[in-house]
């Protein structure tokens, strides 16, 4: 990077910045009800090499898009020519909302995070270019304030709603293991992951045309859930907040797609409570069935699936060293998510390979991926 910067702007970099993409073990859209998510940072991640400019300028390329896009940290608008760019517009927007004084600088982006396949590229780029505007500028953000000024950057300049999971992970996450975040206290707790278990994901590569306008129904249907059971529980805010059973007694008052949501949330929430031991004792039963449960319930209940993860799901559950097996990030397509004895990885991915494309004419891609760190400076 630092060879094609030199090419590129001519000077050298002065600055590196690093931040991950991340997935899923459990906990399909309970981030914005407030609940918890088993999330893990992926050693795929997004690099940023920079130089710092005087004149409070910011001339931003990617390795990853053709083209170079410029602007002044006086005033921030939307690029159309180069929409990748608004992730580096939103984060100077919001931080210099926030009382932070930016510098202008010269920089190129490089990621290993595929696009666009629910492993957070758009969470990497916001952090990436986080931590480089705080190299630039010589202040320290808190974590915690880094990912939701990358979450408040993605919902209001960007245009993208999405709760705080993606860019938590991508800030917070541990070298290693996966964290058990919670999404109203946003804390998190370190969930080591057994001896001899491999994540492998595993992306369909299919089409998520509808993602938005599902995922926002998704939302707007949670909430008129909460909303419903709030009248007879009023600690109820948000689905977070609902047992299974206080829920079981009014499901059938309820619009029957809201309670199909509603009850999807509740039990998913609990599996990732339930999935930290499992994780970590590497109780291969438990895993399989929490994996197996949550698939089924994004598919019959909060109605997320796809023909090419109901593919995909048969492929990984048919190949040999499968634990476990679910979907990831906001389904519709994307990733999906297996645990794999660590001995087989090279017969399963194989196996996945070869069924999935024979099943459905789509070449998968398949990661196999650690828990790095999360997002910070790099020294030269
Ligand atoms: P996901 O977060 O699941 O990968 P998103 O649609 O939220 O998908 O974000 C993907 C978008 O983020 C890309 O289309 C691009 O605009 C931007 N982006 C991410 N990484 C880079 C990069 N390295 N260079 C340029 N743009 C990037
Ligand atoms: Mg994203």
């Amino acid at each position: 990077m630092t060879a094609e910067f030199e090419k590129q702007f001519g000077k050298t970099p002065q600055f590196w910045s690093r931040a991950p993409g991340r997935v899923d073990l459990m906990g399909s859209h309970t981030d914005y009800n407030m609940g918890f998510v088993m999330t893990m940072t992926i050693d795929r991640d997004t690099w940023i090499a920079a130089r710092p400019r005087p004149d409070k300028k910011v001339r931003i390329r990617s390795l990853n898009i053709a083209g170079e896009s410029q602007f002044s940290l006086d005033n921030i608008k939307h690029d159309q020519r180069a929409p990748w760019s608004n992730y580096v517009r939103g984060m100077a927007v919001v931080m210099q909302q926030a009382g932070y004084a930016l510098t202008g600088f010269d920089g190129l982006i490089h990621s290993t995070v595929p696009f666009g396949s629910g492993l957070s590229s758009s969470a990497a780029i916001e952090m990436a270019t986080a931590v480089t505007y705080q190299q630039l500028g010589g202040f320290a953000l808190d974590p915690v304030e880094m990912a939701t000024l990358g979450q408040q950057a993605e919902n209001e300049f960007v245009g993208v709603s999405t709760g705080i999971l993606d860019q938590y992970s991508s800030a917070l996450g541990q070298a290693g293991s996966a964290i058990q975040l919670d999404c109203r206290h946003l804390t998190h707790e370190i969930a080591p992951i057994a001896d001899g278990l491999q994540v492998v994901i595993c992306d369909t590569r299919a089409e998520r045309n509808l993602i938005g306008s599902e995922y926002d129904d998704r939302r707007a249907q949670c909430e008129a859930g909460a909303r419903f059971l709030q009248r007879h529980y009023p600690e109820v805010e948000a689905l977070r907040d609902a047992t299974l059973a206080q829920f079981a007694v009014h499901e059938a008052e309820m619009p029957a797609v809201v309670a199909k949501r509603c009850r999807f949330i509740i039990e998913e929430n609990q599996r990732v409570l339930d999935l930290a031991a499992a994780l970590t004792q590497g109780n291969a039963e438990t895993l399989r069935q929490l994996f197996a449960d949550s698939y089924i319930g994004a598919r019959d209940l909060f109605e997320i699936g796809a023909p090419a993860m109901a593919a995909m799901m048969q492929a990984m559950q048919s190949a040999p060293g499968v634990v476990a097996a679910r979907q990831a990030g906001a389904g519709f397509g994307g990733c999906m998510v297996a645990l794999v004895q660590d001995d087989c990885v090279a017969e399963f991915s194989e196996h996945v390979q070869q069924t999935y494309t024979s099943d459905t004419g789509i070449e998968p891609r398949i990661f196999v991926v650690s828990a790095a760190a999360g997002a910070g400076a790099l020294e030269e």
